[in-house]
């Protein structure tokens, strides 16, 4: 909680400015509310990229474990020259995930 700096009240965010709710003076910080709402943000982004697998392509593959029809599609390629592309598959089901070597 934020005091006014000039009468000692209590301060009020209004329309996200911080205002005296005792003599009306209007603060010139920023209220620290902002800064909380600013890593709710980075937290959600941190949820979406834990869900990414969902952004992959959708391909027809039959899954081994369930024998649904869907399943992500996507590559990783080591760094080593001599080891070839890996290929995974995740059921969009079950999400049952294998992979396949060229
Ligand atoms: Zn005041
Ligand atoms: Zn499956």
């Amino acid at each position: 909680m934020e005091f006014c700096e000039k009468c000692g009240g209590i301060i009020e965010i209004v329309n996200d400015r911080a205002v005296c709710a005792a003599c009306g003076h209007k603060g010139k910080k920023k209220p620290k509310i902002e800064a909380s709402e600013k890593i709710m943000k980075k937290e959600t982004v941190a949820v979406i990229n834990e869900e990414a697998d969902n952004t992959y392509p959708v391909i027809d593959m039959v899954c081994p474990e369930c024998k649904n029809k869907k399943a992500y599609f996507w590559t990783t390629q080591t760094r080593s020259s001599d080891e070839s592309e890996t290929k995974f598959y995740k059921c969009t089901k079950c999400k049952h995930t294998w992979r396949k070597y060229r």
